[in-house]
């Protein structure tokens, strides 16, 4: 099939949700991918973030197919050793108590959002209902974590939108404080904020907000669906700033490019969903278990996590001496780029023709390449960056 006639199937029977770039990916082997034509890019996106060792890397793909042949499915009305080999690991790497298992980011941040008001429900009765976030956050696409998201343009078109939620300025601990009132039962943050344009939380402010909500027993919890799986250069970001949240929510990479999602909670909040009050059919399936097993016993080793934040130095430093780069932001492989021209859009664009895939987040480009990215694929991408960068 030719790109047209995929452009064409696409435009007739896909809904219109998606603005796509010019090329049907078919095939790809670490941070290299192919389309139908044959052409070649090097791949700094892994899918936004899912990627975390490449395409098709070896181990998770023997892995995922093993158990693809072996069982596909079952019911959560079974045990399954395959969820618990993920929940342990997922347990011992992060510090927190027991996990809840799911599909995607908004749903383990739905499972969060409930977690914190039954917590506050059980405890204190009705009305301590509230749920601060931040100006600019991202946290999902449901009805809900839309209406957890902090951005006007998110709260359109779909009225209502779940109540409860109130938004306050980022590194900015007065405002917060203003508006924990007697009636907020918890705090839900991204460290790094992501698709708002990769804008990190000063150490400061976050260490501050956590006392604050400990003391008034408000819920400290965490999106990390983005920042973690070692993409920061700590398995999650919350411990590179050392903190210790309620919960933390975890998704995009967990799974190494299988659907795959997970709620994690802290010993106060680890009792708080009992049988019928929660559940997903697919949550904790065998295959995506597989997947999150495979990145789970590479990803936070130390060696693997050394790489990533060498990696993450050395394209740092080659950007800083690029033309119409204004500011480097980000850590680890999570990497946003103000440009002095204003033209992300334009650079992402104009990559993909010349065989490179970059992401952008507001005005920013934004690099989210595999964390198993090699050097010489690094390098290639890198100057691909630059002819665009300077014309
Ligand atoms: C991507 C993202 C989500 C939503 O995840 P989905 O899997 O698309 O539902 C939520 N929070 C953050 C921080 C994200 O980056």
């Amino acid at each position: 099939m030719t790109l047209e006639q995929i452009k064409n199937d696409e435009k007739e029977y896909m809904v219109q949700a998606y603005g796509r770039f010019n090329t049907a990916l078919v095939k790809g082997k670490n941070a290299t991918a192919w389309d139908a034509e044959g052409k070649e890019y090097i791949d700094f996106t892994s899918g936004i973030g899912v990627n975390c060792l490449g395409y098709c890397d070896e181990g998770w793909t023997k892995a995922v197919s093993a158990q693809a042949a072996t069982l596909q499915h079952i019911s959560n009305l079974y045990y399954s050793p395959l969820q618990t080999e993920v929940a342990k690991k997922l347990c011992a790497l992060s510090g927190m108590d027991k996990v809840f298992l799911c599909n995607s980011g908004a749903e383990a941040n739905e499972c969060a959002i409930k977690i914190a008001r039954k917590y506050s429900f059980d405890k204190y009765g009705q009305g301590r209902q509230k749920i601060i976030t931040l100006e600019n956050s991202f946290h999902g696409r449901t009805v809900t974590t839309l209406a957890a998201t902090g951005q006007d343009v998110f709260h359109n078109f779909f009225f209502p939108f779940t109540e409860g939620f109130d938004y306050a300025k980022a590194n900015d601990i007065d405002d917060v404080k203003s508006k924990l009132t007697e009636d907020v039962c918890a705090v839900f943050i991204e460290l790094i904020q992501g698709e708002g344009g990769v804008m990190p939380l000063d150490k400061d402010f976050v260490t501050q907000l956590q006392n604050l909500c400990k003391e008034k027993d408000i819920l400290f919890m965490i999106d990390e669906v983005q920042t973690g799986i070692s993409r920061t250069g700590s398995f999650y970001c919350y411990q590179g700033y050392g903190l210790e949240p309620d919960v933390v929510t975890s998704a995009k990479g967990l799974g190494g490019g299988l659907p795959m999602g997970a709620c994690l909670c802290a010993k106060n909040t680890s009792g708080v969903i009992v049988p019928g009050t929660h559940g997903t059919t697919f949550g904790g399936n065998p295959v995506a278990c597989a997947g999150a097993a495979e990145v789970l016993s590479r990803v936070a080793e130390p060696e693997f996590l050394k790489a990533v934040n060498e990696k993450g130095d050395y394209i740092r430093a080659a950007l800083k001496n690029m033309p119409n780069v204004k500011e480097v932001r980000g850590q680890g492989l999570m990497i946003g780029i103000v440009t002095e021209k204003d033209n992300a859009k334009q650079v992402a664009a104009q990559c993909i023709e010349k065989g490179l895939l970059i992401l952008t987040a507001k005005t920013l480009l934004r690099l989210l390449p595999p964390l198993t990215i090699s050097y010489e694929e690094i390098d290639k991408g890198l100057s691909i960056l630059k002819t665009v960068m300077e014309a």
